[in-house]
């Protein structure tokens, strides 16, 4: 539910702020707006149904409650407010901050919005939930409100969102929760026939690694460049066969946060795929919220994981 109004929310602060001409596209308030708004809506509600929890997102209120960010604040309260009526702006920061970094045996991680610059691209971003227990993940959810509902139709109806339960599987609903399809990985045996995505941003991963690991194994259909953690999204519906993020030489030392791929991984998982760094580690959510224990990311079709991860030979 909370995720549903969180789509819903970050749709409307985008088609107001980012479509419209007022506002340049370098001009970062649209997104913190949605940011903010989202993990509200998304703590408040968590906090209500399960009052023992941490949560652990990527923002706080300190920023959102200094004089000269009161336009930001009330605008917040605005989109809160058609969502979750009659909220205030000081409920608004308290709800932000019901996250804490305190890290327990079970907490939540939440990213209000992930892939920040898609959302202002008006392409893919993602809202994304997971909850970790003794540092692994049960329960990924993830809301991609641009993302096509079949890969056969690019400009058909848009807005998936992802469920996974450990053991469970993956499954993808529409927008509104309803129609209900269980998600499978690319059954893709032949490297050469595999598709690759990536992140969008040349700074966010090793694209000419990427680009050399392809032509290794003779890859030839084009990557599928995409923000966010769609691209988890993707590969369980079998549409891209493995999702590569070597860490970009420009920040070769980069952790990446623990909300940006534990909803992702599972989705992933529970639909066949395996999800490992680039070295082959499984992905370590237990120590704190960046990934220390990492090196970049894998997903494969579990079918061409070690393939690729010889070919990759870091
Ligand atoms: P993507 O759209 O796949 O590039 O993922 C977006 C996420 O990349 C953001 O949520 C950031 O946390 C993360 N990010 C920021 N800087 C870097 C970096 N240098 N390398 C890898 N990821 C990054
Ligand atoms: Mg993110």
């Amino acid at each position: 539910m909370s995720m549903l109004l969180s789509r819903a929310l970050c749709q409307k602060i985008r088609l107001d702020l980012v479509g419209g001409e007022s506002i340049l596209k370098s001009d970062r308030s649209p997104v913190t707006i949605a940011d903010y708004g989202s993990q509200a809506v998304i703590c408040k509600l968590i906090r209500e149904r399960f009052p023992n929890d941490t949560i652990v997102a990527e923002e706080d209120s300190k920023e959102l409650r200094k004089p000269d960010r009161l336009k930001i604040l009330e605008q917040v309260t605005h989109y809160v407010n058609a969502f979750v009526p009659a909220s205030s702006s000081k409920e608004v920061c308290s709800w932000i901050d019901f996250s804490s970094n305190a890290m327990t045996d079970r907490f939540w991680t939440l990213d209000p919005i992930d892939g920040t610059k898609g959302f202002l691209r008006g392409e893919q971003y993602a809202i994304a939930l997971a909850l970790i227990e003794n540092g692994v993940v049960i329960l990924g959810i993830l809301a991609c409100p641009n993302l096509y509902v079949d890969i056969h139709h690019p400009f058909g109806e848009k807005g998936c969102l992802f469920i996974a339960l450990k053991g469970k599987g993956s499954f993808q609903m529409d927008n509104n929760g309803v129609s209900k399809r269980t998600l499978s990985v690319s059954k893709v045996k032949n490297p050469s026939e595999a598709i690759i995505t990536e992140s969008v941003e040349p700074d966010h991963a090793d694209h000419l690694t990427h680009q050399r690991l392809a032509k290794r194994l003779n890859i030839s259909k084009p990557s599928l460049r995409m923000d966010s953690q769609a691209k988890y999204g993707i590969v369980a519906r079998g549409e891209a066969t493995l999702y590569l993020r070597v860490p970009s030489p420009s920040e070769p030392g980069y952790k990446e946060n623990i909300w940006d791929h534990a909803a992702g991984s599972i989705i992933a998982e529970e639909a066949g795929g395996r999800v490992t760094d680039v070295l082959g580690r499984p992905l370590d959510f237990s120590c704190g919220i960046k990934m220390v224990k990492n090196h970049g990311v894998l997903v494969s079709n579990e079918i061409l994981h070690d393939v690729v991860l010889k070919a990759l030979g870091m």
